[in-house]
This record gives C-alpha cells, sequence and structure tokens, in this order.
C-alpha cells in the first residue's frame, strides 16, 4: 500500500466548529495529526505557544515567507496566518496523515500547488446558526464577529473549490462523515497502486 500519510484540508467559517471536529477526529485516529500554524494574532484565554498557535510578531512572520519555510501563508481578518511546511512533509512521509485546518484563501494556494490533496468544506446549517455559536464563544467582540460573518459569506461563495462539503448539524454527525471520507480516499487507485503491485509481483 502507498505508505504516504494524505494531506487533508479542512475549511470552514469562524463557528462552523472546525476546532471540534479536529479535536475528535483526532481522539479516534492515532494515524492523524493537526498541523500547528504560525500566526500573528495574540493568544485566546488557554491557548498554548505550539500547542494550538506558534505566536510570532508580523516581522517575524514575514521572515518565514521570505525564507520559504510556510506551505502557504494568507492574511485573515487583519492578521498573518500560514502553514511550517517541514513539519507536514516530514508527517506525510512517515505515513500520519495531516490535517490543515485552514482558511480558504491559504486552502485554494495549496489546492493549486499540489494535486494529493484531499479538501473538505465545513459549513454549519446556516449563517443564523453561525452567528449563534460566535456569541456562545464569547471570545470576540461585536465588530470581530461581524467581521467573521462578512468573511464566511465569501468562505461559502467558495466552498465549489472543495471535493466534499460537510454540513455540521452535530459534531459527532460530521466527525463520522469525514471518518467516511477519509476511508474512501484512503482506497483510491492512486493510494492503492503499490499495494496492487506487490499482490501481481508476489503472485
Ligand atoms: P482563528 O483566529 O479563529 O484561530 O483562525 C481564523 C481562521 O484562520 C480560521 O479559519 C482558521 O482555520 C484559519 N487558519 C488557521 N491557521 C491557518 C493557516 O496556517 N493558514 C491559513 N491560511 N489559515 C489558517
Amino acid at each position: 500500500m502507498n505508505n504516504r500519510g494524505m494531506l487533508i484540508i479542512l475549511s470552514g467559517p469562524s463557528g462552523s466548529g472546525k476546532g471540534t471536529i479536529v479535536r475528535q477526529l483526532l481522539e479516534q485516529r492515532d494515524d492523524t495529526v493537526l498541523s500547528v500554524s504560525v500566526t500573528t494574532r495574540a493568544p485566546r484565554t488557554g491557548e498554548r505557544e505550539g500547542v494550538h498557535y506558534y505566536f510570532k510578531t508580523k516581522q517575524e512572520f514575514e521572515r518565514l515567507i521570505e525564507n520559504g519555510e510556510l506551505l502557504e501563508y494568507a492574511e485573515y481578518n487583519g492578521d498573518y496566518y500560514g502553514t511550517p511546511v517541514k513539519p507536514v512533509e516530514k508527517c506525510v512521509r512517515e505515513g500520519k496523515n495531516v490535517i490543515l485546518e485552514i482558511e480558504v484563501q491559504g486552502a485554494e494556494k495549496v489546492m493549486d500547488k499540489r494535486e494529493d490533496i484531499v479538501s473538505i468544506f465545513i459549513t454549519a446549517p446556516s449563517l443564523t446558526e453561525l452567528e449563534r455559536r460566535l456569541r456562545r464563544r464569547g471570545s470576540e467582540t461585536d465588530a470581530s464577529i461581524e467581521q467573521r460573518l462578512k468573511i464566511a459569506r465569501w468562505e461559502l461563495t467558495r466552498a465549489f473549490r472543495y471535493d466534499y462539503v460537510v454540513m455540521n448539524d452535530k459534531v459527532h454527525s460530521a466527525v463520522e462523515r469525514i471518518q467516511a471520507i477519509i476511508s474512501a480516499e484512503s482506497m483510491r487507485f492512486a493510494r492503492m497502486e503499490d499495494f496492487i503491485l506487490e499482490v501481481i509481483n508476489n503472485a
């Protein structure tokens, strides 16, 4: 079997529940890891360096861009967010699936650069529900919520770029849907080619 891991992009508006879904998915799969991004935004309460993000200054971030250390990056709501390329490559080579939980512009850059991607767009059932979830989270100001909802509307218009759309009405159902996608994707011919050759050669 092809023993490279899969690179899985998970995008979706702020408040779509991506974070919770990813946490549950990782609890269920020990063959899958989450890429830790770099950002210039301030840490939220409880967020830890190297666990949730690597927190950098704008200058430090720009140096990472110049040195080609990011697989992709984007500006979102006034801050930079980016994916360090080295750990992603290392994990995929070691056979781990790597999840990139990233916004749409960055996701499109990865899709344009690489073909071996599985991309999933996660959405809440409605924008009203999205707003309710953002307010319940309590981590954003009214202005930031307004801005995130505006971005969400735009992000939904880019969902067509993704391989799959998963509606997050209930977290456990959304996780099951993503598990089904990962299972099916792992059986694509391209990922089974080495296995087929092995079967032929050992006949
Ligand atoms: P938050 O500020 O809520 O943690 O993240 C804001 C948005 O940035 C979310 O949509 C999140 O998925 C996205 N994001 C997090 N890390 C990255 C990254 O490395 N690259 C890109 N392009 N987006 C990211």
